[in-house]
């Protein structure tokens, strides 16, 4: 079956107007004067495809945020406005209520104003939104900017998110003591706004861990026209997985599950030391995890050797699998 990006590409990317950048980053970047540019962004929610119909609702009002605002963090842009439309099958006031609790937590947290959306009814619950930022003017961090010999990192932990998921439907066992990492990670990833903001003017190229670190650092790879190795056990890990570590499930989860929601960026060598401060003041791990080299691809290395393992890939919701 033809995947999202095909999709994507072949219908809908070849109209972006006057835009500085249209379809294919993690956000659009419109002029606005001679020193500032919007970057705007839209994620939906489906119920049965991203939540269960049982979920909390106010875990679904701060995903449905925050997945947005880790795009505009990704740019490294400032969050200002959301708009938010939401199609609902029938009206349960007491689930919008706590839904729209979930939305403030982060519309509070980072001062972010809800100016407008639709609502209306439809036979599947369903949530978008529509994220705006602002940056100086060709200060944003774009997918497309990575250069051979830059290092690549990544923020935090990776595969919290589908773990998580695996927890939930009681597929995968973990430590009881620290189930709610990974249930957390899943239904409130937190976007890493202030790092993607303090990496502007660090980092060539960005993207968030959305779709899975491979499928990820694909998008990164080929914006840029060039290829990524990625060395398998510098990836950072939850510290109760680092002996499970090449377990296949967990290696999939690793490399190939989405919703983690950290950032995956590209830096210069000379960059080392400014990132090293930025963690301190994110108060967020940044790990090397490899870099940037001539050709094509991302190739997985674990001890100098090309992974043949036929780990999973990363997310795309026409899948053949699906
Ligand atoms: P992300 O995972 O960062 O949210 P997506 O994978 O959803 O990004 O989308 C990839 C790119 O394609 C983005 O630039 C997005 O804005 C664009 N895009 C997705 N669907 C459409 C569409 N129907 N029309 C135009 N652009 C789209
Ligand atoms: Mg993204």
């Amino acid at each position: 079956m033809t995947s999202e990006f095909e999709i994507i590409k072949r219908y809908f990317s070849d109209s972006s107007g006057d835009a500085v950048l249209g379809v294919g980053d993690d956000g659009a970047i419109i002029n606005i004067d001679s020193s500032r540019e919007m970057v705007v962004t839209m994620d939906t929610l489906v119920c049965d495809r991203h939540f269960t119909k049982d979920a909390d609702p106010a875990s679904i009002g701060f995903k449905s945020l925050a997945v947005n605002l880790s795009d505009l963090a990704a740019m490294g842009a400032r969050p200002r406005h959301i708009l938010l439309s939401i199609t609902l099958p029938s009206v349960h006031e007491a689930w919008i209520s706590r839904f729209r609790d979930g939305v403030k937590l982060l519309l509070d947290r980072y001062s972010v104003g809800l100016v407008g959306g639709d609502t209306t009814k439809g036979s599947t619950l369903s949530i978008s939104v529509t994220a705006i930022g602002d940056v100086v003017t060709g200060t944003a961090i774009r997918r497309d900017k990575m250069s051979i010999g830059d290092d690549l990192w990544v923020s935090g932990i990776v595969g919290l998110g589908a773990i998580g998921l695996l927890v939930e439907r009681e597929l995968l066992d973990v430590d009881p003591t620290v189930k709610r990492d990974f249930l957390d990670r899943l239904h409130r990833p937190m976007p890493r706004v202030e790092l993607g903001q303090a990496l502007s003017g660090v980092a060539s190229a960005a993207i968030d861990v959305s779709d899975g670190l491979v499928a990820d650092a694909l998008h990164l790879a080929n914006s840029s026209e060039i290829a990524l190795e990625i060395e398998f056990d510098k990836i950072p890990v939850h510290h109760t997985l680092s002996t499970k570590k090449y377990e296949a499930v967990v290696q999939d989860c690793i490399l190939g599950g989405g919703d983690d929601y950290e950032l995956l960026f590209s830096a210069p060598r000379e960059m080392s030391r400014a990132i090293q401060n930025i963690a301190t003041q994110c108060d967020l791990a940044l790990t090397r995890i490899g870099k940037a080299v001539p050709g094509r691809g991302v190739t997985i290395l674990d001890q100098g050797i090309s992974l043949t393992r036929d780990f999973k890939k990363g997310f795309d919701h026409f899948d053949k699998c699906d």
